[in-house]
């Protein structure tokens, strides 16, 4: 019989493999095991993020998880093109994988593949099988479920990668060009030229609803790259398809297990983005074990993130605030002036609000000046209580 891991991380993909591979590289004699749904580690995704949203000792860390890295991208709106020197980054499922391989290697990552598991707790997982695994620690890496004291909005988005027989011409990413029809919402594309003939061109959109009608997105895919990028053969060799949740409002009650990712609401209210939260988890549970040693528990992990969750949404309130403005407040088809005004503040600010890491004062030039939104909507969607409230009342009547 195989020894019991030191921790049992439940899901493969993002927040696991990040907080995997940070505990190992931190703690040479600790042991995981991660416990997959699907046949492999990873799937098959891409994840973007600045690099200004990595804390300064994780930057050198990180660095095998790139793959493609800009110097600046651009933002383009009807009456707004601005250049941002951010550094972006992109890491993909390869990249990831790779990161863990030598731990893997080493027999002190175990991988269960093929395997659901039924129920968490916290030092034990209940496998659909049955079967009963004990750790001295339980994370759970499960992805994104929706429940009852979240209030959404949603971001949704096709992408396709394209091969292009000609050099494509774009010299850096377009994180947003909103420039497209707006189509009764929020709506941007987003492109990442990997080489001269490699592009992702990417159609967001924000609703009120998840359902995602990725053939009309297909076809807009299809018209963008026709009127905007210099191509004019092509194939798509990779698709992705997602749905993000935003936060429009959160009940102040922590009872759900702790976890990790997007299933313990660590990502950003507006982006729906979940790497720099990810990476963030991964470094302090790593230095809690290594602090405690061979005192480190459950409790110790439990603790991290129960007092990292708290503090994530109390940090959020603003940007929740500020997807009501966006969701509630503004007229649909004029929601892309929320970001068009947000776009032309100064570059610090922006990468602080991308980091999570918004101080008073960037809060208060955020809001100072003409509202790019009716005054009597936004004072209507100040309080977050007095929305949940409403949604609450919503909601019981259907
Ligand atoms: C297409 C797409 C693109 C995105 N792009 C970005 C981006 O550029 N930047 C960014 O920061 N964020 C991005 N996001 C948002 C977010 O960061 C990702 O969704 C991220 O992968 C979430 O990480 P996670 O670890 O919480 O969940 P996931 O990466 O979804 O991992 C959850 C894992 O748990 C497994 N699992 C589920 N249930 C069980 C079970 N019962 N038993 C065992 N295993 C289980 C799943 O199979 C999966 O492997 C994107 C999301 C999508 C969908």
């Amino acid at each position: 019989m195989t020894q019991a891991p030191d921790m049992i991380i439940v899901g493969a993909g993002l927040s696991g493999l990040l907080t995997a591979w940070r505990c190992l590289d931190v703690n040479p004699d600790l042991q995981i095991e991660i416990i997959e749904a699907s046949d492999r580690i990873a799937g098959d995704h891409t994840w973007s993020f600045n690099l200004t949203d990595v804390a300064e000792h994780l930057q050198g860390w990180i660095k095998p998880f790139i793959a493609y890295r800009w110097d600046s991208y651009d933002v383009k709106f009807p009456k707004r093109k601005r250049t941002l020197d951010i550094p972006y980054c992109t890491g993909n499922s390869d990249t990831l994988r790779a990161c863990v391989q030598l731990h893997i290697d080493s027999g002190r990552l175990r991988l269960r593949l093929n395997t659901a598991v039924e129920s968490l707790h916290s030092d034990y997982v209940v496998l659909e099988s049955g079967e009963k695994l004990e750790a001295r620690g339980v994370l759970d890496a499960r992805g994104f479920e929706p429940n009852d004291d979240v209030f959404l909005g949603y971001q949704k988005f096709v992408g396709h990668v394209i091969k292009t027989k000609e050099p494509h011409g774009l010299e850096r990413p377009i994180i947003m060009d909103a420039t497209v029809e707006q189509l009764g919402g929020y709506r941007f594309v987003y492109c990442l030229p990997y080489s001269e003939t490699e592009v992702l061109v990417e159609d967001t959109y924000y609703t009120d609803g998840p359902e995602l009608r990725s053939q009309e997105v297909d076809a807009r895919i299809k018209d963008y790259i026709r009127d905007n990028l210099n191509v004019s053969e092509y194939e798509v060799v990779r698709r992705e398809k997602g749905v993000l949740p935003i936060t429009l409002g959160v009940q102040d009650r922590y009872d759900a297990a702790p976890a990790l990712g997007i299933r313990g609401g660590f990502y950003h209210a507006v982006t729906g983005y979940s790497f720099p939260e990810a990476l963030k988890n991964a470094d302090w549970i790593a230095y809690k074990i290594d602090l405690f040693g061979e005192d480190w528990d459950h409790e110790t992990s439990d603790h991290t993130l129960q007092v990292n969750r708290t503090q994530h949404r109390q940090d959020e309130r603003f940007l929740r605030l500020l997807n009501r403005m966006l969701f509630r407040a503004a007229k649909p088809e004029e929601r892309y002036s929320v970001l068009q005004r947000f776009y032309g503040l100064n570059q610090g600010l922006i990468e602080r609000f991308y980091a999570g890491q918004l101080k008073w004062y960037d809060k208060a030039r955020i809001l100072i000046g003409k509202p790019p939104v009716p005054v009597h909507k936004a004072l209507y969607n100040l309080s977050e209580k007095a929305f949940i409230r409403r949604e609450r009342a919503k909601r019981d009547s259907k």
